[in-house]
């Protein structure tokens, strides 16, 4: 169990629309505000990703590196890029912004369905993002959607291509995938490798905010933001992302969790710039 904690926020992804949810940042330049707003709210991690002008999701290096830019001459969060990108994109494509070495991205650690699509994460394509990362000193963060997911990981580490510490993102209520439900997520946390950190995060409304109470009593770091869940409260969209933010630092508060600055995270996590 980590003390203090620490809040990502994942204000934009690749499936929600402005139409959904009006506050979608898009733009570099909105995605830098969106992030200021939530680092004041007391957001450590940025989750990345990028869109085009339109709202198409990118894996364009070019709008990520513009993006990267503008969030730091704004604030100090620890940048973390999908490589997740959307349904659809190639392995070579969504590993396009790892390329600017940023201090973290995630991995997929399997196939998972999205509704009725999917992502493909064979055992060889983990390797070669695996690979991509640690060429790029980037760290990354562990995406498990499902158990077998925990196991893939753990082949991964085995064969050198991963080093600790290790960074778990559970992703629970894709439909398709593991649901949210709180023995599923401490599950997922036993079967996870001695010492690793994780962090969860239920996808939609209802599973994100009992994910993120079930998390904090488990020890573990929050994700909340416009790509997981665009809402407050049931019927009632979020503000913003950062109105996500302060409820989720809140409720860290509440329980004695010194929310992690950056510069925590940075070191915790062994990132580059540490
Ligand atoms: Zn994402």
């Amino acid at each position: 169990m980590d003390s203090k904690l620490i809040i990502t926020c994942a204000i934009t992804g690749a499936e929600t629309t402005r139409a959904m949810q009006p506050a979608l940042p898009i733009t570099p330049e909105e995605i830098a505000e969106a992030a200021l707003e939530a680092r004041e709210a007391g957001a450590a991690v940025l989750h990345l990703h990028v869109r085009q002008d339109d709202g198409t999701p990118t894996q364009d290096a070019a709008i990520f590196r513009r993006a990267i830019e503008l969030v730091r001459a704004k604030c100090d969060m620890v940048i973390e890029v999908t490589t997740g990108g959307a349904v659809g994109m190639s392995p070579e494509e969504r590993l396009q912004p790892v390329a600017l070495n940023p201090e973290m991205a995630s991995l997929d650690c399997g196939t998972v369905n999205f509704g009725d699509e999917y992502i493909v994460n064979t055992l060889p394509i983990m390797r070669q993002f695996a690979r991509e990362m640690k060429a790029h000193g980037v760290r990354p963060t562990l995406e498990c959607f499902d158990l077998g997911h925990v196991y893939a990981s753990q082949i991964l580490i085995k064969e050198g291509l991963l080093e600790a510490p290790f960074h778990y993102g559970l992703v629970l209520n894709v439909p398709g995938a593991a649901k949210y439900e709180p023995d599923v997520l401490e599950f997922l946390v036993r079967k996870l490798p001695e010492g690793a950190h994780w962090t969860a995060m239920g996808i939609g409304g209802k599973a994100n905010l009992d994910c993120l109470y079930a998390t904090i009593a488990l020890g573990g770091h929050l994700r909340v933001g416009f790509e997981d869940n665009i809402f407050y409260s049931k019927g009632r969209l979020a503000k913003s992302n950062a109105e996500l933010v302060a409820r989720a630092a809140r409720i860290g508060a509440d329980c004695g969790r010194e929310l992690a600055t950056p510069e925590d995270v940075r070191k915790l996590f062994g990132l580059r710039g540490a």
